[in-house]
C-alpha cells in the first residue's frame, strides 16, 4: 500500500480563533503539529461489511433508513448496494436517543477526489448530536490538525492519521461516556475513545464541551442524558454501512 506523501503544502487553519482551554493551541490552529501518518493493518472488510455482535442495536444494516429521520421528516440519503450516501438533503439522525454507548460504523470517502482540506470527503459522526468525530478524506489531504479524520473536532487531533485511500472502506469503533450534569452544573465531562481502522486514535479523552467551528469548547448549558446519533451532510457524497450500537 502506498504511503501518503508528506509534502510541504501550505498549512491550512486559523490564527484568529480562541485558545483551547488548558492548551497552547488555538481552535483549528494552522500551526498545531499534524498527527503522524501511518498505514493501518488490513482486514477483510473491503468486500463485505463486518458482522454485528448479537446484543447490538442495528441502526443501518444496508437495506433502509427506517431508524433515521432527516431535516424535513424522512431521511433522504441514497441507499444502494448495502450502503447509504450523503445527498445534500441535510444531516440525518437516529429516531432513538442514546447516552453511554459503543458505536461501530464503516464509511468511505468519495473515490472521485474533489476539493481539499475541509472540503474533501467531509462528514461527521455526532454523539448525542453534539460531539463530533470528524469524517474526512484525510488521505494526503492537509488540513488543520484538530479537523483531520477522526479528530474530536476543534479539540483533539487523533494520535495518528490512520486513513485509508478514498473509496476504501474504513471503520470507526467509538466508546462514549456521556457527560453528567447536576442541575446547571457539570459533574463529569464526556469521555471518548476512538479506534480508526483498528488503530487507537483517542484514549479516553475528556471532551471539553460540544464541538463546533471556530468556537472555544465549553459546557455552556446542561443537556438531556440522551441524544440522537447524527451523521453530517457536509455536501460531500460520503458513504456509510454496517452501523450498530451497544448501549452501556
Ligand atoms: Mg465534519
Amino acid at each position: 500500500m502506498a504511503q501518503q506523501s508528506s509534502s510541504n503544502r501550505a498549512p491550512v487553519g486559523y490564527d484568529d480563533t480562541p485558545l483551547i482551554h488548558g492548551s497552547e493551541w488555538r481552535v483549528h490552529d494552522g500551526t498545531r503539529p499534524q498527527p503522524r501518518i501511518i498505514t493501518p493493518g488490513t482486514d477483510s472488510l473491503q468486500d463485505t461489511p463486518g458482522q454485528p455482535p448479537s446484543d447490538a442495536i442495528l441502526l443501518f444494516d444496508g437495506s433502509d433508513l427506517s431508524h433515521w429521520i432527516g431535516r424535513d421528516g424522512a431521511a433522504e440519503w441514497r441507499v444502494e448496494d448495502g450502503y447509504m450516501e450523503v445527498t445534500r438533503t441535510g444531516n440525518i439522525e437516529t429516531k432513538a436517543h442514546f447516552g453511554d454507548c459503543q458505536l461501530h460504523l464503516e464509511w468511505a470517502a468519495p473515490v472521485d477526489v474533489k476539493g481539499d482540506s475541509q472540503g474533501r470527503g467531509n462528514s461527521g459522526v455526532f454523539l448525542m448530536g453534539k460531539y463530533e468525530i470528524q469524517v474526512l478524506d484525510g488521505y494526503d489531504n492537509p488540513t488543520y490538525a484538530d479537523g483531520i479524520t477522526s479528530a474530536i473536532y476543534g479539540q483533539y487531533p487523533p494520535l495518528v492519521n490512520a486513513c485509508r485511500k478514498p473509496g476504501e472502506w474504513q471503520t470507526f469503533d467509538i466508546f462514549f461516556t456521556a457527560p453528567r450534569f447536576g442541575g446547571e452544573k457539570l459533574i463529569s465531562p464526556a469521555y471518548i475513545t476512538v479506534v480508526h481502522n483498528g488503530v487507537l486514535v483517542h484514549n479516553h479523552r475528556a471532551v471539553m464541551g460540544p464541538t463546533g467551528h471556530r468556537r472555544a469548547p465549553a459546557y455552556d448549558e446542561p443537556h438531556p442524558a440522551r441524544g440522537p446519533l447524527v451523521l453530517q451532510d457536509h455536501g460531500d457524497p460520503v458513504r456509510y454501512r454496517n452501523i450498530w450500537m451497544r448501549t452501556l
